[in-house]
């Protein structure tokens, strides 16, 4: 183990292993195979990186992001170790290299498209290198059930068959029991030794609004909070995202879109983009983020709810890798319910996996309405308890309002069963109302009598009665396309009167005011802050690799913070390994000079 802390230490430049990592890394070191299910962000790339430079041979990493694996390599270069990929992007002349380089001892890491690495020359090749491990990263890619399922990952259980002495690890951060089981038994790995790391992500802070004019919400959020910051939108259709990309250029942001629609060449694009650009939003469909090891993703925002928690964390997640604080931000209304039921409704697959995607969608639902912590519930749905209420969400941070909404819902409930549960939301709001229109004439409803019993609550407080109702499934919305709402069993001891009913008082977000500005912290010299910034960026160009890969923003900090001013104290600072410490210390401490120099200059003069 002394060797994996030493390689931690000298390479990647951190002083500890956060757990499990080196209970997993001491597996894998001894040659067994390993199963890890760690969160977006908990650091699961050192697991099979510095195991592959503690034992002989080259590590093989299965990714199924070809577009990634150059960034990638990039950044383990950085740090001084001899990596590469094979992939169809390559020429001839540079897959021979890289063979040769495998071949002859050369290389630490060597990242390989699934597809290519079943190919019988691939292995053929294999055969004759010296292999420290097999890492099978994203490794939920062989559910069939996920929207990640690649047809090749079915094949890997052959390296086992193949190379029974070479160890394993494959590494997912999907949480769910049901797809953990599928990856242990297609890649023949029952055997493995498990390892499940907490999920918390505590420097997230999760915050689920109401939708009432979601773009100007949105601006609102994007000016107030992360003015000139990276960060990723998710919409549910392709089209939103064009426009909302659209949109947002107009407001003077860099935005871009991204979904499986547009040509490939146009997503690499925007992609290499979001990688190398400082604040660049990605307005994006799910099929953007696997992969994508950004570590300055200040924020993570959803105009449309996704359609499960497992889905709602994995995209959040992707925010804050650095351990920065970062927002997740979502707002929602009873019109994404309604749709996504819908959608759900239409899908293909048996009525039981339909059950059981309705069943996750409600959980969902559960979580936006929800008054107590976010993170609480959150941690909950993956098996996990969190003692105290977290602090840092929504909820936590402004305990939202209730109100005894009993009667309401009692009024609610009725005039949907006195129309004969055939009728949406807007048709029953006028009722309740009191409203003298064409429709509700045509069905003289004028007549029943709910109509007009609810005068006391506008049309908006309704809508928040309905939306709950629906949350906590009372009533269940029709999917034929119109929106009719349908009594549950579950509303009968409501209307006896044999239960009350708390609702949530929606309020407009609150001012930012209440919310931080993504922190800097305040003793940081912002003249010191944007030089090392500056500094940082002009090497990134250089050699045309994103400025993270030369140093994290945390580590911009500490150099604003401590102010080191000779190379050894630099490199005591997390996240300087040697390598880098050789590369860019001088440039950086150069800049400290630069600017202590001028502000002591500016003192003295001030003083005069
Ligand atoms: P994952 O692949 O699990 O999403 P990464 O492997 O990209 O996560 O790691 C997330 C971030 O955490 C990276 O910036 C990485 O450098 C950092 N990190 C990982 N392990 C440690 C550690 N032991 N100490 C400090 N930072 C770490
Ligand atoms: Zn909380």
């Amino acid at each position: 183990m002394n060797t994996a802390r030493q390689t931690l230490q000298s390479v990647f430049g951190y002083a500890a292993f956060r757990p499990p990592q080196d209970e997993i890394i001491d597996t894998v070191v001894r040659g067994e195979d390993a199963l890890v299910l760690m969160p977006t962000g908990g650091g699961k790339s050192l697991c099979y990186q510095i195991p592959s430079l503690v034992r002989p041979g080259c590590g093989v990493v299965v990714s199924p992001l070809i577009a990634l694996m150059q960034n990638q390599v990039d950044a383990l270069q950085q740090l001084g170790v001899r990596a590469g990929f094979l992939n169809s992007t390559l020429d001839a002349y540079q897959v021979r290299a890289t063979e040769q380089a495998l071949l002859s001892g050369e290389l630490d890491l060597l990242y390989i498209a699934p597809e290519r690495l079943i190919q019988e020359s691939t292995l053929a090749l294999l055969d004759r290198a010296e292999l420290a491990l097999f890492a099978i990263d994203e490794a939920h890619c062989v559910s069939q059930w996920g929207h990640d399922f690649r047809a090749d990952y079915l094949r890997l259980d052959l390296l086992h068959q193949r190379y029974p002495h070479v160890p394993r690890i494959a590494l997912t951060a999907t949480a769910d029991q049901r797809t953990r089981e599928e990856i242990a038994r297609r890649l023949d790995l029952t055997d493995a030794a498990q390892f499940i790391a907490g999920f918390d992500r505590p420097n997230i802070r999760y915050r689920i609004g109401l939708k009432h004019n979601p773009r100007q919400q949105l601006l609102r959020f994007l000016r107030d909070e992360h003015a000139g910051q990276s960060g990723i939108i998710y919409c549910l259709s392709r089209k939103k995202t064009e426009e909302t990309a659209a949109w947002l250029q107009q407001q003077g942001f860099t935005a871009l879109p991204y979904h499986a629609g547009l040509d490939s060449e146009k997503r690499a694009d925007h992609q290499a983009r979001f990688l190398r650009e400082e604040g660049l939003i990605m307005v994006a469909t799910v099929a953007f983020g696997m992969g994508i090891d950004k570590p300055d993703v200040r924020f993570v925002a959803h105009l449309d709810m996704p359609k499960t928690i497992e889905a709602y964390y994995q995209e959040t997640g992707r925010a804050g890798r650095d351990g920065q604080p970062a927002n997740a931000w979502m707002v929602y209304g009873l019109q994404d319910v309604i749709k996504l039921k819908q959608m759900m409704s239409q899908s293909e697959g048996s009525e039981a996996y339909k059950r059981a995607e309705q069943h996750r969608l409600n959980a969902m639902l559960g979580l936006c309405e929800i008054t107590t912590c976010r993170r609480q519930t959150l941690l909950s749905y993956f098996g996990e308890q969190l003692s105290e209420p977290c602090g840092n969400c929504d909820n936590c941070l402004q305990p939202p309002d209730t109100w005894d909404g009993t009667e309401a819902a009692q009024k609610a409930i009725s005039a949907a069963y006195r129309t004969g549960q055939r009728f949406g939301v807007n048709h029953l709001i006028d009722l309740l109302r009191g409203a003298d229109n064409e429709k509700i004439r045509q069905f003289n409803h004028q007549e029943l009598p709910t109509h007009g019993v609810g005068a006391d609550l506008d049309a908006n407080q309704w809508r928040s009665v309905y939306r709950q109702l629906v949350a906590r499934a009372y009533l269940s919305v029709d999917v034929d396309g119109f929106g009719a709402l349908h009594l549950e069993e579950r509303c009968r001891p409501l209307l006896r009167g044999e239960e009350t009913l708390h609702l949530r008082r929606d309020q407009k977000q609150k001012a930012a005011r209440q919310q931080t500005r993504t922190p800097l912290p305040e003793d940081i010299d912002i003249d010191l802050w944007e030089a090392l910034r500056n500094c940082r960026r002009e090497l990134a160009e250089a050699q045309g690799v994103p400025p993270y890969v030369i140093f994290h923003d945390a580590v911009l900090q500490q150099m604003c913070l401590q102010q080191p001013d000779n190379l050894s104290a630099l490199g005591e600072l997390s996240g300087i390994g040697e390598r880098k410490l050789e590369k860019y210390g001088a440039a950086f401490l150069t800049v400290l000079q630069t600017v202590r120099q001028s502000e002591s200059r500016h003192d003295h003069l001030q003083t005069h």
